[in-house]
């Protein structure tokens, strides 16, 4: 059996949280390590350019944003183990024991910063043609499409950006939108607003994908279920919400319905010496600047606690 490494601190999730957090945790002098099952940056990877996170006038790319922050946490000697494997996380004791592949870390406190992953749609055809036409990532797939015709799904910021995206790639992008109207805050409509190869396809919802071997066809039923249409297209987008990257946590940590983590405003979870920070946890407004927010309170918090516990005085702890 591998012999557990010792750190202060166990961070979860190298995105824009778990990436800050790693800063504030390293640069509070603890031994601090960050498990990422894929490339560090989290969601800014699936995004092209980001225009509101601040101290960026002109915008910058969600790789560079992600690169930054990658360094300037490894700077303060936070180790990042990237490409780390899927990870389970136990207790036992006082301690979390946390499995990343071959990697077995261990430490008192440990900071869940998994973020959220992009929701199914839930239509026929849909596991069929993923990667095969369908994606859920304009910034990774847009240029398989180059030339082509595409549909995006959704009516949301992330919609509406990721449409803006591909009007400059695709000969011509529809946006098949459930309502009647868009939930998108108005800069996001705007950026619509300017594409002549963008239209909207309203109060309609798909039902099944189709094709042989690639995506060809989308079958769409209008919300009534009164008129049926076909769409012809060999690339989908799908931005209809997201579910939490929860599912390896154990039903110690108290969620919502839909597994999103509740926390206090300090981060605290259900469980002592484990915080939540980002769009994992049960939030309103999910960005980088808030995610960024919440990793650096919950390093504070989560430091402050482990001082508190090793000189025996954590006031949770006070009779
Ligand atoms: C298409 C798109 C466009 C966006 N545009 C903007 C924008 O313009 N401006 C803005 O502010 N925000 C934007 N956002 C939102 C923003 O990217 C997120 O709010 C932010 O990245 C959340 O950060 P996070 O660290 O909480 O989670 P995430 O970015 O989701 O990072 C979580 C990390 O945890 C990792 N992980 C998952 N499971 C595990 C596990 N079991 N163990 C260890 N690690 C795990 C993931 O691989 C990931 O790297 C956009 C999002 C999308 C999808």
């Amino acid at each position: 059996m591998t012999v557990p490494k010792n750190v202060d601190l166990i961070i979860l999730g190298a995105g824009p949280a778990g990436l800050t957090a790693g800063l504030y945790g390293a640069r509070a002098g603890l031994k601090t390590v960050v498990l990422e099952p894929k490339s560090p940056g989290g969601q800014m990877l699936l995004t092209d350019d980001i225009y509101n996170y601040p101290g960026h006038p002109d915008g910058i790319t969600g790789q560079h944003l992600a690169n930054l922050f990658l360094e300037q946490a490894q700077k303060y000697n936070c180790e990042v183990l990237k490409r780390a494997g899927s990870t389970t996380l136990q207790q036992e004791s006082d301690r979390f024991i946390v499995t990343a592949g071959d990697r077995v870390v261990q430490s008192e406190i440990a900071i869940v910063a998994t973020g959220c992953s992009p929701k199914r749609l839930g239509a026929r055809g849909e596991k069929k043609f993923s990667g095969a036409g369908i994606s859920y990532c304009a910034v990774c797939d847009g240029n398989f499409f180059e030339g082509l015709d595409v549909a995006v799904v959704g009516g949301g910021d992330s919609a509406l950006e990721e449409a803006a995206y591909l009007s400059r790639l695709c000969n011509h992008v529809y946006i098949i939108h459930r309502r009647d109207r868009f939930r998108a805050s108005d800069a996001c409509q705007c950026l619509i607003r300017g594409c002549n190869n963008v239209s909207v396809i309203w109060d309609s919802v798909v039902e099944k994908f189709e094709g042989d071997d690639l995506l060809e066809n989308i079958r769409l039923a209008s919300v009534n279920g009164s008129e049926k249409r076909d769409l012809k297209a060999n690339g989908a987008f799908i931005y209809v919400g997201q579910i939490p990257n929860t599912s390896f946590l154990s039903d110690a940590v108290a969620t919502d319905p839909d597994g999103w983590i509740l926390t206090n405003e300090r981060l605290e979870t259900s469980v002592p010496g484990l915080f939540a920070a980002g769009d994992v946890r049960k939030k309103e407004v999910k960005q980088v600047a808030t995610a960024v927010g919440d990793g650096s309170q919950a390093a504070i918090t989560a430091e402050k606690y482990l001082m508190m516990k090793r000189c025996n005085a954590y006031p949770g702890e006070v009779a």
